[in-house]
């Protein structure tokens, strides 16, 4: 009987050297990174690359055989945890998003000449890419409906249609876009993944969309983020960019976001603790009417729930992790969706109370709470709107359920009367000594 929640003690000593980096030196970077230029935050930041490197943390979310560290799921996940607690730590982390989750398709999809020319590169920090699926005329929520397409015409592909949303387009040296090939093939095989480099003509990046979150604070004109809406007019790319076979978009895809998911569960429930630790702080040092706001019932009650929430959250993505490790992903997706959709509302609820602990200072920009705040939205509508998980989830737990003729099972009168028969000895022996 194994139902451990220890921690192997070297791995625990990863995960306080992690903690160390990420609150002593990339937090305090994070305050600075706007007033930095690209070069003077590339020095900034090499050596710290270098040290997660030599210590076997980088690129970790990628088995050994792929070009990651292979330590499995359970494992980043509670690197994760301590990752999420600011921006930049994902990226000196080399785990940073989209390029994690590429990599994660590049690993499982591209050809071996593929990977020497975008795997390796991007694993190595030396590439930046971007996967563009959404397109501003379709619902993002059901990629069956893709009109981008790409014809065959010889030894290349022409692509026509627009996306949007493609987070990092204008900074990434490749783009991943999902486009129907197949156009007369089932819903689910229409589409393939092409490999579009920047600057290839054809692609036009049209704006950063500005969004809740937008612009953000990064170095120069090489700043993490923007969400772009880009235009493919007859843009030729050549057939050997084309990823895994013809029509297999939607399983790459899936491939693509289901180890991602964890990971960036885990990394709101980092988000969400400094959150919870700055609202305790606050109750603990502000008074109202004399005593301390934390005397208040209201504001233990933000705790108390705040508290079991977070638990709760960590708990269910640690078992995920934990279940993927010992049954495999496909076994695992109700749980990842479950994860997906709880772990965004749960960090939204508890930075929302932490900003009402701290008053005006919660909504002013003297405290980070109104920056996670914003980011925070999104994650109910981006890798899937909550709705989206929520219904994968129901679907998926009615098909365990057969349906049943006349009175449901727990039926007390007809489950009584089986009963009554089942213990008929003794009920008579019942009736007869009355
Ligand atoms: C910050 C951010 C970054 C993003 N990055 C990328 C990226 O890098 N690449 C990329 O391709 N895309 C990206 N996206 C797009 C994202 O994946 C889509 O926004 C998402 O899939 C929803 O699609 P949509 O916006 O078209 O909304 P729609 O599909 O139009 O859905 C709108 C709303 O309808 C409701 N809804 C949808 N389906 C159902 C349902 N089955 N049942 C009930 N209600 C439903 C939900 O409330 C949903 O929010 C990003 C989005 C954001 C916000």
């Amino acid at each position: 009987m194994v139902w451990d929640f220890h921690t192997e003690p070297e791995f625990q000593e990863d995960l306080d050297w992690i903690r160390d980096v990420v609150v002593n030196e990339i937090e305090p970077l994070d305050l600075v990174q706007s007033q930095l230029s690209v070069e003077a935050w590339q020095r900034a930041t090499e050596p710290i690359k270098q040290r997660v490197k030599d210590r076997g943390l980088w690129a970790a979310h990628l088995d050994r055989d792929l070009g990651g560290q292979g330590m499995g799921q359970l494992r980043l996940a509670l690197m994760h945890e301590i990752l999420g607690r600011t921006r930049s730590a994902t990226i000196l982390f080399g785990n940073q998003a989209p390029d994690s989750g590429n990599s994660e398709l590049l690993a499982v999809g591209a050809n071996d000449e593929q990977k020497q020319r975008w795997l390796w590169p991007l694993l190595d920090g030396k590439l930046r890419s971007c996967f563009a699926l959404t397109e501003p005329e379709v619902s993002g929520s059901d990629p069956t409906t893709l009109t981008t397409t790409a014809v065959l015409d010889g030894d290349t592909y022409v692509i026509n249609g627009r996306k949007w949303f493609a987070s990092n387009a204008a900074h990434a040296d490749f783009i991943i876009a999902m486009v129907v090939t197949n156009p007369d093939a089932g819903p689910y095989d229409r589409a393939s993944m092409l490999v579009v480099e920047r600057d290839t003509p054809g692609l036009r990046i049209l704006r950063d969309v500005g969004t809740m979150d937008h612009p953000w604070p990064g170095p120069g004109d090489r700043h993490a983020g923007g969400h772009a809406e880009l235009e493919f007019t007859d843009c030729r790319v050549p057939r050997e960019n084309l990823i895994g076979e013809p029509g297999s978009g939607f399983t790459l895809a899936q491939k693509r976001l289901s180890g991602g998911r964890i990971h960036h569960a885990m990394r709101w429930i980092g988000q969400s603790r400094r959150a919870f630790d700055m609202m305790c702080e606050r109750a603990v040092s502000r008074t109202v009417h004399g005593r301390p706001l934390g005397n208040k019932q209201f504001i233990q009650d933000f705790i108390a729930e705040s508290r079991t929430e977070i638990d709760a959250a960590r708990l269910l993505t640690l078992h995920t992790a934990w279940h993927w490790d010992t049954y495999g992903p496909e076994q695992t997706r109700v749980q990842i969706a479950q994860v997906k959709y709880w772990g965004a509302r749960v960090l939204y609820n508890v930075i929302d109370r932490s900003i009402q602990v701290h008053g005006a200072m919660g909504f002013s920009t003297d405290l980070p709470l109104e920056a996670m705040y914003r980011l925070a939205r999104n994650y109910r509508i981006s890798d899937g709107a909550d709705e989206v998980h929520k219904s994968f989830i129901a679907r998926n737990v009615l098909k365990g359920y057969a349906a049943v003729e006349g009175y449901p099972t727990e039926h007390v009168p007809t489950r009584r009367a089986s009963a009554e028969q089942q213990f008929a000895e003794y009920l008579d022996l019942a009736t007869a000594n009355e």
